[in-house]
């Protein structure tokens, strides 16, 4: 008989695409997805370490697994990625019922150790050296890449994927314990990741977004050749029948001339790019192994800014790191409020065992003063981001549909709810990005079931990553369109499909139109925060749950 596979994805897209290919590997072993944990036969948790409140959940869903298993003790609970890295025994002491802990330099052996367990072979812990287990070949030959197969119809939308450009993280900034679980910073060959993204456009993928955990220190050397990811981003341009390139995310220090030129060169490259600056104080940066001072970080962005001037920049900010005075505090807010970010994903510092913050500085800044300074920030790039939105009032803009807007994902879930006035309909992401992939993996959803003719709210993105909503026939989701935007809100524009197929506004033209800035279009700000998750309804991976900022 057919098993069931039912699995929580928690943290970054890279964990994402770790699901995908857990499960596109397992479903080559015959399991399928279940629709609820009480029909799946394994119930895995893909897991985070980046912050505690990640940890937390994982913990309180392995204790209320814990009834099920009480239930049926055959099915098998695992906890896979960052935090079975981090805590090994430690899940297993504090949740005995977990059968399969694998941190994610250890995936490729999740169908064997599943099979193992069936077998009877009792519960299993894989995972990789510690960094100071060994030589660093050795620790990282233990942190093996996994890059199986892909499954188009394990991706939460076939005409988007993520595509591995590198493992691991070598910059060591003293709060992240990125370094720590998911091991040395290595490459993948410059040819493998071209021959994977070819793979996925055959397949009908559109859309391609490289993931590192600093993408643009991708360098390859061969010989006497040297790949660094602007000659990557070259190769993947070239490829027919692809529309779209992102890469994520970006070390300040590595955003290099010649990448910015790649991507002002490069048509399909987008022109949205995450530069994490964490901080506004240079005495903070330094406390946080940054290794840069914000002097070179507002060099960086005006090297970016001369030769992208339109493209969207967004940044992540850490308040409350150890020691942080108001007057530090304050030098984050300037910045956010001068720095023009698109958006940025504000987090309150949360110490993490193995760290060197948490090893030698001072978790000193009170709960209170965190939670604060976030509110404050997040106030801050909620206006900057309004700002920003509105001179796209008039303009059309070409945006790649990527599925049912989340109102009426839930609207179709609880049927026959009045449509809500359209202005209602816009539900903007919010600032901050913990857990901002969350979701399961479930079975087909309603959507799909649905006409391709009916007229439903949809959601796309635009080059510069900007969401937009409108109505418009479903047959529309994976197509490139263009919108001409009638309205924005911090977070969402929303616009109507253009008649024809008239080409979108240039970026160019955009801050050209004076009128456009000052029209007093309907602006929509307040309105509740929902997170619109990196890949939209349509197919799987839908449970996008509405989000706590800053959690
Ligand atoms: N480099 C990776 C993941 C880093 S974690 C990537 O983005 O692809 C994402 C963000 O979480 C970081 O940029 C930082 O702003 C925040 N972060 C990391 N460690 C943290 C900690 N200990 N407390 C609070 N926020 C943290």
């Amino acid at each position: 008989m057919t098993k069931r596979l039912w699995i929580e994805t928690v943290g970054c897209q890279m964990n994402v695409l770790d699901s995908e290919l857990v499960v596109a590997a397992l479903r080559r072993q015959g399991w399928e997805l279940a629709r609820t944990t009480a029909e799946a036969d394994a119930v895995f948790y893909n897991t985070c370490s980046v912050r505690q409140h990640a940890e937390d959940k994982v913990y309180s869903a392995l204790g209320r697994i814990r009834l099920e298993k009480q239930r049926r003790p055959g099915l098998i609970v695992g906890v896979l990625g960052c935090m079975a890295q981090k805590d090994q025994e430690l899940i297993r002491t504090r949740a005995p019922w977990v059968d399969l802990v694998v941190g994610p330099g250890q995936l490729h052996r999740v169908p064997s150790l599943v099979d193992d367990v069936l077998a009877g072979g009792g519960p299993r812990l894989e995972v990789s050296l510690l960094r100071t287990g060994g030589s660093r070949e050795a620790i990282a030959r233990s942190f093996e890449s996994y890059d199986p197969d892909r499954d188009p119809q394990m991706r939460p939308t076939p005409f988007q994927a993520f595509v591995r450009t590198q493992t691991g993280c070598d910059k060591f900034c003293a709060f992240c314990v990125v370094p720590h679980v998911r091991g040395p910073e290595q490459a993948r060959a410059p040819e493998t990741i071209v021959v994977e993204a070819r793979k996925l456009v055959a397949e009908g993928c559109r859309e391609i977004t490289l993931i590192g955990q600093t993408v643009n220190s991708y360098k390859w050397k061969d010989g006497g050749r040297t790949t660094r990811l602007s000659g990557l981003l070259e190769m993947l341009d070239a490829i027919d029948g692809l529309d779209r390139i992102k890469f994520v995310t970006n070390y300040p220090r590595d955003m290099t001339d010649d990448l910015i030129a790649a991507v002002r060169d490069l048509p399909k490259v987008c022109h949205y790019l995450h530069v994490p600056a964490q901080h506004g104080s240079d005495d903070v940066l330094t406390r946080m192994k940054r290794g840069y001072s914000i002097g070179e970080y507002m060099e960086m962005l005006g090297r970016l800014r001369q030769a992208l001037p339109h493209a969207a920049v967004t940044s992540d900010f850490i308040v409350g790191f150890c020691g942080e005075t108001d007057a530090e505090f304050q030098t984050t807010l300037d910045l956010v409020r001068t720095g023009g970010f698109k958006n940025s994903f504000l987090f309150k510092y949360s110490p993490r065992p193995g760290t060197k913050a948490f090893d030698r500085q001072i978790d000193d800044v009170p709960e209170a003063v965190k939670k604060e300074r976030l509110q404050v920030l997040n106030e801050a790039q909620t206006e900057a981001s309004l700002s920003g939105n509105l001179p796209f009032i008039g303009t059309r803009q070409q945006v790649l549909v990527e599925g049912v807007s989340v109102r009426d994902e839930r609207r179709q879930s609880k049927s026959a709810e009045p449509l809500a006035d359209r202005a209602q309909s816009v539900e903007p992401s919010a600032n901050a990005s913990c857990d901002h992939n969350q979701g399961s993996m479930a079975g087909a959803d309603d959507a799909s079931a649905a006409s391709p003719e009916k007229i439903v709210q949809l959601t796309g993105r635009t080059m510069c990553d900007r969401i937009v909503v409108f109505d418009a026939p479903l047959r529309l989701v994976g197509r490139l369109v263009d919108i001409d935007i009638q309205a924005a809100g911090a977070w969402t524009l929303a616009g109507d499909v253009a008649d024809g197929l008239a080409e979108a506004v240039p970026l160019e033209h955009l801050m050209a139109d004076g009128e456009a800035k000052t029209r007093p279009d309907p602006v929509l700000h307040d309105i509740k925060l929902y997170d619109i998750a990196l890949h939209g309804a349509a197919g799987l991976g839908r449970a996008q749950a509405p989000m706590t900022p800053g959690a």
